[in-house]
């Protein structure tokens, strides 16, 4: 395991297995339909610059990100995709979108007015993707105003749609009527527009769990996110595909003490050491690096191939764990740890290992949100 030498801490991110998990979506898709990565949120943790290439050899064609700040980070990194925002930016980035040439997700008059003047001064054709609110009351023209809204939009010269799509709110369940509903729902929008000649772009709709569990709406193109990370959506259950989890965490023991029975641990003390022969050792790796503060006292790592339990309050920078040197039950003991032993929070450790699942459900939200966390602060290793 390789060790950045800034800080005794780091993510890494396996760049075959994202390869290989980009590879297992893209043969899911039938020819011709296009593979739209989903790298907001740093790839969901992950580092989207670095991640985008290893994508881009495995056959993705579009990226798709939540912010304009995202969307121009890659470009001046040299990424030449084409590239949609996830919602509809304020109308001060409309400059900035055509500058960069990405493309925002437009449901507004508003916004189209302001995309449209920008496109026109810069001499430029602005490419924009029609987003629907099919039911997930998030984003989108709401449907009954899709073709309104649509003719109001090509008044402007200088924008051209380059897609229509809706997202759905419970694709990760099989046989769902609200799913049932939200694609008819699009499906009829979509059939409204062509029927006034308007022209659709590239039609869309299915995330990972609609691209696994719902191929006939596969359509012209997949939006997948958390599969390529290798994580399975929430609920997902039937069929899945094999995916390798990209992302582990770890960090190196910076310190071991053997405290006195009844000496306290961390902020507030919330552990107390209970007997002798118990080891207290502190790895760099704390809340303002993405380790929930509510896992305190509520969370197994990994140490020399076993696990150990946390202890004490996890601190913005570093949390401490108690290995029972003596114990055969209560700390499932690792054996004495030393100095520089690596401490696994997500990933393998010989035959052990701790999943971003494991870690949600103690967190009792779901395995996207884990992995974001951890994109916070510490240093990425690439493998
Ligand atoms: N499409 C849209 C509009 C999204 O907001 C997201 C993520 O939340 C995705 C696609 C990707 O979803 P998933 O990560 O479940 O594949």
């Amino acid at each position: 395991v390789k060790c950045p030498d800034t800080r005794w801490s780091w993510v890494e991110v396996n760049l075959s297995a994202l390869r290989r998990n980009t590879q297992a979506f893209k043969r899911q898709l039938e020819r011709g339909v296009q593979m739209m990565c989903v790298v907001k949120a740093d790839a969901y943790g992950h580092g989207a610059i670095q991640c985008v290439k290893t994508m881009q050899q495995a056959g993705a064609s579009q990226l798709a990100v939540a912010t304009v700040e995202e969307g121009v980070a890659l470009r001046q990194a040299g990424v030449q995709m084409p590239i949609l925002i996830l919602s509809e930016p304020p109308a001060e980035c409309a400059g900035t979108l055509v500058e960069y040439d990405l493309m925002p997700s437009v449901y507004t008059a508003d916004f189209a007015l302001a995309l449209g003047e920008a496109a026109a001064a810069a001499d430029r054709v602005a490419r924009y993707h029609l987003a629907i609110d099919t039911g997930m009351t998030r984003i989108g023209v709401r449907r009954q105003d899709v073709v309104e809204l649509r003719r109001t939009i090509d008044f402007h010269r200088g924008l051209e749609c380059a897609g229509t799509f809706t997202h759905f709110a419970t694709a990760d369940v099989l046989d769902d009527w609200d799913f049932a509903l939200q694609l008819n729902r699009f499906n009829e929008a979509v059939a409204a527009l062509r029927g006034a000649g308007l022209s659709t772009g590239l039609v869309h709709c299915d995330n990972t769990p609609g691209t696994v569990l719902h191929p006939e709406c596969h359509y012209d193109m997949c939006r997948v996110g958390i599969g390529l990370y290798g994580l399975q959506p929430a609920e997902t259950t039937v069929p899945r595909i094999e995916l390798e989890p990209v992302m582990s965490v770890r960090g190196r023991v910076t310190r071991v003490v053997y405290p006195q029975v009844g000496d306290g641990v961390g902020y507030g003390m919330t552990y107390r050491v209970p007997k002798q022969n118990i080891q207290i050792a502190t790895v760099p790796v704390g809340y303002a690096d993405g380790l929930a503060r509510e896992l305190s006292n509520n969370m197994d790592v990994l140490v020399n191939g076993r696990r150990a339990r946390q202890v004490g309050n996890i601190c913005m920078d570093q949390f401490m764990l108690a290995v029972d040197v003596n114990s055969t039950r209560s700390y499932k003991p690792t054996g004495p740890v030393e100095v520089g032993d690596v401490v696994t929070l997500i990933g393998t450790d010989g035959d052990e290992r701790i999943t971003a699942d494991e870690m949600a459900a103690q967190r009792r939200t779901i395995n996207y949100e884990v992995v974001c966390d951890f994109g916070m602060r510490l240093q990425k290793i690439y493998t």
